[in-house]
């Protein structure tokens, strides 16, 4: 391993150096994930109090969020709630954006650590862990697959599952990335405001292989949640399937 080391220090190194995402400062070889200490520290970790359906960061307290408590009689909530592990701000935003815009799947390694690092703490006190009996990812559209070469949230959810299994008692926690399907293209959600948003991923999505989720814990996996219409709408097909249960974890909450 020391020659190994010694080789990329002295040979790679110099022609491929190995560097900061974000700022793009030198990491060593033996650096885990492509992010030096500085901006690490960086992260803001959501902690503290969080709107107890859609989870978005209280600073003032409070049990839901301001579109949560007022504007939503009307929307209809399929999934039991939704947790983010960091907020979307720098320099997690722009890793994102490298790994969907700048082909780095490699950095779906270090959001699956972000997720595990809060994820007992941040689901309060359900035991989520032994509560889940399947993980799955919001799909992409066939095309975007295609041009991408890869489903983000997909790479990052594999990786979790990984991790997490370790501590997985009563069972097998089942990783089904290809369970929910787009049944039509919806644009950019980032583009949208937010009553498009609600309307643009309305009933976007389909099932595959119902029988697997019958009474089922389903947790679904993304990398960026705003307004967390995708997850839910997600959550409503699994649950129109007869899933027992559905949550949503995201790495970075917008806020
Ligand atoms: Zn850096
Ligand atoms: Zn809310």
């Amino acid at each position: 391993m020391k020659i190994l080391h010694n080789f990329f220090e002295a040979i790679i190194y110099p022609i491929i150096p190995k560097i900061c995402t974000y700022c793009k400062c030198p990491l060593e070889y033996s650096e885990e994930y492509y992010i030096c200490k500085e901006c690490y520290r960086k992260i803001k970790f959501v902690e503290g109090m969080v709107c107890k359906k859609c989870g978005l960061p209280l600073p003032d307290g409070g049990s839901h969020c301001y579109n949560c408590k007022t504007k939503e009689k009307e929307r209809k909530w399929w999934v039991e709630n939704i947790r983010g592990a960091v907020e979307y701000k720098d320099p997690i935003r722009t890793l994102i954006h490298e790994l969907k815009y700048n082909n780095k799947p490699h950095l779906s390694n270090f959001f699956a650590f972000l997720l595990n690092k809060n994820f007992k703490k941040i689901f309060g006190n359900i035991d989520i862990i032994q509560k889940i009996d399947i993980v799955c990812s919001v799909p992409m559209s066939g095309l975007k697959k295609l041009t991408r070469g890869y489903n983000q949230a997909e790479l990052i959810a594999k990786k979790f599952v990984q991790i997490i299994s370790t501590e997985k008692q009563n069972g097998q926690i089942i990783f089904l990335p290809k369970l929910i399907k787009r049944k039509k293209n919806t644009i950019s959600q980032f583009k949208l405001s937010r009553d498009e948003r609600l309307n643009n991923v309305k009933d976007a999505f389909t099932i595959k292989n119902a029988g697997l989720i019958k009474d089922k814990t389903i947790l679904i996996i993304d990398d960026v949640c705003t307004t967390a219409e995708t997850i839910n709408q997600c959550a409503k097909v699994l649950i129109k399937n007869k899933a027992k249960e559905v949550f949503g974890y995201v790495v970075a909450r917008d806020v």
